[in-house]
């Protein structure tokens, strides 16, 4: 039997540091969700239907779905992520990271490794968008073009 990562609510050992987001408990634990319930109803459908196709074709296993803004701000102080907070689909439940779980471990093939394009053909099969060539295991919907514009600053 193949080993799965849990789903639900399990803490990432981040440690929050250099944090610019001003939040009120800076050293509240930081959580990475891997819910689809976080995830905006809009979107929840076709991230459902890909995650059961990913894991009965593929190695690939969502690692994070909704990210919340103090998640984002660390992510940004570490340069893992180019986005500050509320710049990020994953703050508007538009978004899903999926990464290769293999040996129980994650891994992240090199940016060129051809197995990534499973990933990309099969989240464009869901309606979904995989197109970022620095961020392979990104996935978002197409309505987040559209929230985005609302997040930018005038
Ligand atoms: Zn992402």
């Amino acid at each position: 039997m193949v080993p799965q990562p849990s789903l639900g609510h399990r803490p990432a050992q981040i440690t929050p540091r250099s944090v610019p987001w001003t939040c009120q408990a800076p050293r509240k634990r930081i959580m990475r969700h891997v819910s689809f319930d976080l995830l905006a109803p809009v979107a929840r459908t076709a991230f459902l239907g890909l995650d059961a196709y990913l894991r009965r074709e593929t190695r690939f296993r969502c690692f994070e779905t909704y990210r919340d803004p103090a998640a984002q701000a660390v992510a940004f102080a570490a340069k893992t992520s180019k986005a500050a907070p509320f710049e990020s689909a994953h703050q508007f439940g538009l978004a899903a990271d999926f990464v290769v779980w293999r040996n129980k471990q994650w891994h992240w093939p090199a940016t060129d490794d051809p197995e990534w394009d499973a990933l990309r053909r099969a989240a464009h099969d869901f309606g979904l968008i995989n197109g970022i060539s620095w961020d392979r295991p990104h996935v978002e919907h197409p309505s987040w073009a559209g929230v985005r514009k609302l997040t930018r600053k005038s």
